[in-house]
């Protein structure tokens, strides 16, 4: 089974990486950060209330989002496990978690700060189908229009620097302390998140598809 949490700041690698592991492992990327995306669009009860803490990059609180997740993972398309992105972020997401699921790793990414503002304010996305790029690292093939399906990309409202400082903070406050909580059951794995993609996503698959606890 491939229960995986992916932990670590915004702006880390973590749906770039899930995107590319999840189609090979079979399982489903699941993303709290797109669900209340797509609820927000969708203009459901759930997406206005989460839309009023996203916007400045705030938590959303964690009943909604324990709610929204539990929702997705009751869908029954996790057969062979899943890769959660984004979520747990507090120490009560964390043990709502487990009281819903067994998680088999978590994969820390580790990546110092100054590394990902560039990221973030780069960060360009297509709104249709989800594909995520960096308009220095990862550039669409044709300016911004996404190389799938041709549709105009855009730039998530959480990206300004004003927001990106706030998710930086509640990143350290909230979801730092949980790397103890799952050191603590074992199953804790630090990954090195600089260089390039193909370089993560190397070491990424190489501590994935090791046997738990005998890890590079
Ligand atoms: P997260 O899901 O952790 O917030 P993303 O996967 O959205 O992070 O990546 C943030 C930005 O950085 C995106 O613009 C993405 O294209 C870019 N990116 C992802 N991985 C790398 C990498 N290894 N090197 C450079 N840029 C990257
Ligand atoms: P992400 O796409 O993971 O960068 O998340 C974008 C935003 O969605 C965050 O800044 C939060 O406002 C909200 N969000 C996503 N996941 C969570 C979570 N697990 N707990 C609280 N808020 C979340």
């Amino acid at each position: 089974m491939y229960r995986l949490v992916f932990l670590g700041p915004p702006g880390a690698g973590k749906g770039t990486q899930a995107a590319r592991l999840a189609g090979d492992l079979g399982v489903p990327h699941l993303s709290t950060g797109e669900l209340l995306r797509a609820a927000v669009a969708a203009g459901t009860p759930l997406g206005v209330e989460a839309d009023r803490f996203m916007r400045g990059g705030h938590l959303v609180p964690d009943d909604l989002v324990v709610r929204i997740l539990a929702e997705r993972l009751a869908r029954g398309d996790t057969a062979r496990g899943f890769i959660l992105d984004g979520f747990p972020r507090t120490r009560a997401q964390a043990e709502a978690l487990a009281r819903i699921t067994a998680i088999d790793r978590v994969l820390d990414f580790d990546i110092p700060e100054t590394l990902l503002l560039e990221r973030l304010t780069e960060r360009r996305s297509c709104p249709k189908c989800g594909t995520v790029y960096n308009l220095k690292t990862r550039p669409p093939r044709a300016d911004s229009v996404c190389d799938r399906d041709g549709g105009p990309l855009t730039q998530r409202s959480d990206d300004r620097p004003e927001a990106v400082r706030t998710r930086f903070a509640a990143y350290r406050e909230l979801t730092v302390p949980l790397t103890e909580y799952y050191r603590a059951q074992g199953i804790l794995e630090r990954i090195d998140a600089t260089g390039p993609p193909e370089a993560v996503e190397e070491r990424l698959r190489r501590t994935v598809t090791s046997v738990p606890g005998e890890g590079l």
